[in-house]
């Protein structure tokens, strides 16, 4: 596998201008709508002008429900809660077609990151008093989200109701729709606790088809004895991950938002510099950022690839090269 090396600290520049209050910015005419699903929330923004945004919601409303009927771990009565109470191991033949794709690629991470990505940490989720594993101990709450973007997406390129630009986004998994840029934003992980600090890191522009994914220990996390520990676990220990703040990955259509969401979570565990290596070795069409949990020096370490694309980068920026 490659080695790689932190090679250059590339460049500081301040966040230019007014404050960015939303994730996108654009000067043409957009519509947000947003409702909750699957233990988080969807949101749909569109652009220009149009009719036919009731028939696009309640597509991509249908495949959410539809999805989280199948995949939740939170529903004793979705597919995976009744294979998993069944005692369920040959996942990817048991479950329906439509998603036999994300069983098949949660597994296939595991197997490729020697476990660090492990869908089998309901239990130890649920020891820690977290996790979507409330019955099962099956969860794919770091890939199902990404994998209903796609198949809204999919549904929605069906033809059957004429499609504007649009960005979906399911808890932070964001896919492009239609011929349009998307600036979004990255968020400040300690933002939150430090409001002096600027609210994005950075910026990204997205085109048709990308996604995007991040995963962080600021939302969503375990307080212990005084301690913050994550709600993403190692899946090679099961113990809490520390050390990162947050990660963002960046991926092409033929990736899909399935894959910017398990391989954020996979990246989260291994860390910038086994991250960057696995990336390599694995999926070299993806690009990634890490933050480091030093919220006394905020800095960000990106890929070669994530280092060129990145705008209005507000803090400190490493890049990380794999050796050839
Ligand atoms: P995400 O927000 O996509 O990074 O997913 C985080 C969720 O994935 C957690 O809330 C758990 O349900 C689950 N999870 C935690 N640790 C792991 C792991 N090592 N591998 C796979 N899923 C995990
Ligand atoms: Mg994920």
């Amino acid at each position: 596998m490659k080695k790689p090396t932190i090679v250059a600290v590339l460049a500081v520049v301040a966040l230019a201008g007014a404050a960015i209050l939303h994730q996108q910015r654009s000067s043409k005419a957009k519509r947000t709508v947003r409702w909750p699903v699957m233990g988080t929330i969807a949101q749909v923004t569109l652009r220009g002008e149009g009719g036919g945004e009731n028939a696009i919601l309640s597509t991509v409303r249908a495949t959410y429900d539809r999805l989280n009927g199948l995949l939740s771990a939170w529903d004793a009565n979705s597919e995976l809660s009744r294979l998993a109470a069944a005692g369920c191991t040959n996942w990817v033949e048991a479950v329906s077609d439509e998603v036999k794709p994300c069983y098949a690629a949660a597994l296939k991470l595991a197997d490729e990151s020697g476990h660090a990505f492990n869908p089998y940490m309901g239990r130890k989720l649920r020891a820690l008093g977290v996790g979507s594993g409330t019955y099962s101990d099956f969860d794919l709450g770091a890939i199902a989200k990404g994998y209903a973007v796609d198949r809204a997406a999919e549904e929605l390129g069906k033809g059957t109701v004429p499609v504007p630009p649009l960005l979906l986004d399911l808890g932070g998994n964001l896919r492009v729709v239609g011929d349009a840029v998307w600036r979004t934003c990255i968020r400040n992980p300690f933002a939150a606790r430090k409001p002096d600090l600027p609210p994005y890191v950075a910026l990204i522009a997205l085109t048709n088809g990308e996604s995007v994914a991040t995963s962080g220990n600021y939302e969503r996390f375990i307080e212990q004895n005084g301690l913050r520990l994550s709600h993403i676990l190692d899946g090679r220990t099961g113990q809490p991950t520390s050390g990162v703040a947050g990660v963002t990955v960046v991926v092409p259509s033929d990736y899909g938002a399935v894959l910017a969401d398990g391989l954020s979570t996979t990246l989260f565990v291994l860390g910038p510099q086994k991250g960057a290596a696995f990336l390599a070795a694995h999926y070299p069409k993806a690009l990634a950022l890490w933050i480091p949990d030093t919220p006394e020096d905020p800095h960000l370490l990106a890929t070669e690839d994530m280092s060129k694309r990145l705008e209005e980068i507000s803090i400190k920026m490493s890049r990380l090269q794999t050796d050839p």
